[in-house]
This record gives C-alpha cells, structure tokens and sequence, in this order.
C-alpha cells in the first residue's frame, strides 16, 4: 500500500492506523495540519473495496478538512477518520468503543464527530472512551447532529449562487437536482421546496425516494441521470467525484453546489467548469456549515448565534470567491485552495 507516495499525502503531519481484533475494527485516522488547531473532521464508516482506498479516502477527507476548517474561521485543523466496515454481522457498540480508543490515543490532536455512516449515538458510544469528539445528543454543549447545520449552509450558499447568476435574491421557481437524500440532502431539499424551488432526485434508498415524492413533491430519476437533468442547480449530496469526465459533458445546471466532500474527481476539472459558464460553490466551502456547529460544542459551550454568525461568514467568504475569480479568471477551487492556505499560513506566522 503506498502512504507517502499516495496522491493525497500532501505534507500530512500524521497518518496514524487502527485495529482491533476482538471488535473487528479496523480504522485510519489522518491528521493533515494543525496550525490553527487540533485536526477535526468527521469519521465515515464505508465498506471500502480494499485499504488503498480507505487510505486514498482519508488522506483526501483530511486535506480538505485544514482548507474547510479555515475557510469556516474556526479554530482547528484538518483530520478525518475512516472504519473500514466489517464485513458481515458486527457489534456496533464494540466497534466505536474501540475507535474511541484510538481517537483517545492520539492526545487531542484529533477531534471527531458524524461522516457517512456514522450516526449521534455511534458519538455517544466514542463518548464513553474520549472527550475528544463532538455531535452528541446529550452533554452540557451537546449540538446534536451536525447535518440540519450543513444543510442550512448549503441553502445560504445556494442562495449567493443563485443571486450571483440570475440577480435574483429569492429561489422561488429554481429547479434543483439534489444527489443524495440522506441527512443533508433530505433536509436541503425540504428548505428548497420552501423556498419555492422545484427538487428533482436521486438516491439508492426506495424509501427516502417514495418519502420525498410523497412529501416535497420531487420528480424522482435515476441515479446515473440526476446530474443530466435540465435544471439551474445540480447539488452533490451523496459521495465525493460527482463532477469527473464523464459526467462534466452532460451536466446542465449552470451552478454545482451541494454538501458532498471532494466533488470534483480532480482540481482540473475546475478550469472546465468555468470555461462551461457553469458556476461551481467549492464544496469544503459551502458545506461547512457542520463542522461550525461541532466546532461551538467542542468549544465547550454550545452558542447558536455564534453558529450563525460563522454561516453568514461562508456565505460572505464564497461571494468574495466568486468576485476574485471573476476578477482574475481562475476556477472557483483554485481560489479557494488559495485563501484556504493563505489563511493557514497566516496562522503559522
Ligand atoms: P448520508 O449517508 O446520510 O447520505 C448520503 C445519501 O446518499 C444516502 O441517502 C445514500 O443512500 C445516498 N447515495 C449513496 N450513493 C448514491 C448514489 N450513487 N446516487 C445517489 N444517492 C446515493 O450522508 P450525509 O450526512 O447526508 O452526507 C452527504 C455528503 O455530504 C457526504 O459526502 C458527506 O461527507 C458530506 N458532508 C456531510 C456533512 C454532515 O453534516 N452530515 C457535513 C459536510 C459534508
């Protein structure tokens, strides 16, 4: 298994791998940068076809949490971890009891919460090991799970999109295809229909598909279509490569933004978005909305005002990036990565 020739190495300050015989864990946990802070980031438990690809996942997952956090003006850097999903039956208690464990280990480099997979009580389970985790639904700070916060980020950046391509303030009459309707997309997509817009999706699940029929009056398609419908946005909610040479041709949503990590299935792809005219919402800045609501917990005293005065900063940080790429003709990601770095170098010095 390659590590440090990986593509997502990157000057990972820390690469740290997990196993426990009894509960059949088998976890990586990745530190990427902890200038601003100790590195937090979610944990994705995902049934990997092999441990080149949990590792390539984290190290990938890790990276953009630095840049995410940053970009979120939190104070701490970027980690994530993944568990390798046993295969077959498993007890679950065991498992994150153990990954506690190892997410105690490491000293408070490391802070986690919810990814893909992971639920609050998974953290209440991880909660009986360390103190180095956050997304719990009891506790003093408890914020519960981060996702209905993504979603709201989500939704204000959607809205700059929106005002930034049509000039108008209000999504009343947007049609919108959401990837994904799991705890982000769900609740994304229920504020979209509120705010008037009309939701096309797509998702694995049959019964989150019928729910959404059934309560938001979604036009349901299949998976391999969501991303060609013509519609104005395409919004990734699933998993990370949405955006990759395949699927670029076909998109036709003049804005991509949604709250799946690692969109685009490589940075080059940016530069041909923009020669598309389709305005791209870099994904670690729009989806930040999570982390921030972690972020006031691990603080120790949960503060919805600071919550959301830190949403309105993403929605004002991702304007500023659509106005600098304008102004310098570089893709949304590459300016994002810019700030991102710039912010953590700023914090180095
Ligand atoms: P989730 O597991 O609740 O939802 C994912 C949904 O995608 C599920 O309903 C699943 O069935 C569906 N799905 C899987 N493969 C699919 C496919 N090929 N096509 C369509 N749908 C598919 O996860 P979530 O918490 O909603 O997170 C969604 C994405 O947002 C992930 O990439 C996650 O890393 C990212 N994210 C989540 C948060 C958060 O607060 N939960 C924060 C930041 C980023």
């Amino acid at each position: 298994m390659a590590v440090f020739n990986s593509l997502n190495f990157e000057n990972h300050e820390g690469v740290h791998f997990f196993a426990d015989e009894d509960s059949g864990l088998k976890a990586i946990i990745a530190v990427h940068n902890t200038v601003r802070g100790p590195g937090a980031g979610g944990t994705r438990l995902w049934q990997y076809s092999n441990e080149q690809a949990a590792l390539d996942d984290v190290l990938n997952l890790s990276k953009a949490m630095s840049y995410k956090n940053a970009m979120a003006d939190i104070p701490f850097g970027g980690g994530k971890g993944v568990i390798i999903r046993p295969e077959g039956d498993f007890d679950r208690k065991a498992l994150f009891a153990a990954y506690g464990r190892a997410v105690e280990s490491l000293g408070g480099i490391y802070c986690t919460a919810e990814d893909v997979g992971v639920t609050p009580s998974d953290m209440e389970v991880i909660r009986t090991q360390t103190k180095f985790v956050g997304g719990l639904d009891h506790g003093v700070a408890a914020s519960g799970d981060p996702s209905p916060v993504t979603a709201e980020g989500v939704f204000r950046g959607l809205k700059v999109a929106w005002k930034k391509v049509s000039g108008q303030s209000d999504l009343g009459g947007v049609r919108v295809a959401v990837q994904g309707l799991g705890h982000v997309g769900y609740t994304l997509a229920e504020k979209l229909v509120h705010a008037g817009a009309k939701v096309w999706a797509a998702d694995i699940n049959e019964n989150v598909l019928t729910k959404a029929k059934r309560e938001l009056g979604a036009v349901i398609v299949p998976i391999d279509e969501i991303h060609t419908q013509d519609v104005d946005i395409f919004a990734p909610c699933a998993l990370g490569g949405a955006v990759n040479p395949k699927s670029l041709p076909e998109i036709k949503a003049r804005i991509i933004g949604g709250a799946a990590n690692n969109q685009l299935s490589n940075s080059d792809l940016g530069i041909d978005l923009l020669e598309k005219g389709i305005l791209y919402c870099p994904d670690y800045v729009i989806n930040g909305g999570g982390i921030i609501n972690v972020a006031s917990e691990l603080s120790g005293t949960y503060d919805p005002k600071w919550v959301d005065a830190r949403l309105d900063g993403l929605s004002r940080t991702l304007k500023e990036i659509f106005e600098i790429s304008d102004d310098s003709g570089q893709p949304t990601n590459i300016v994002a990565d810019k700030i991102a770095k710039m912010r953590i170098t700023s914090a180095q010095t």
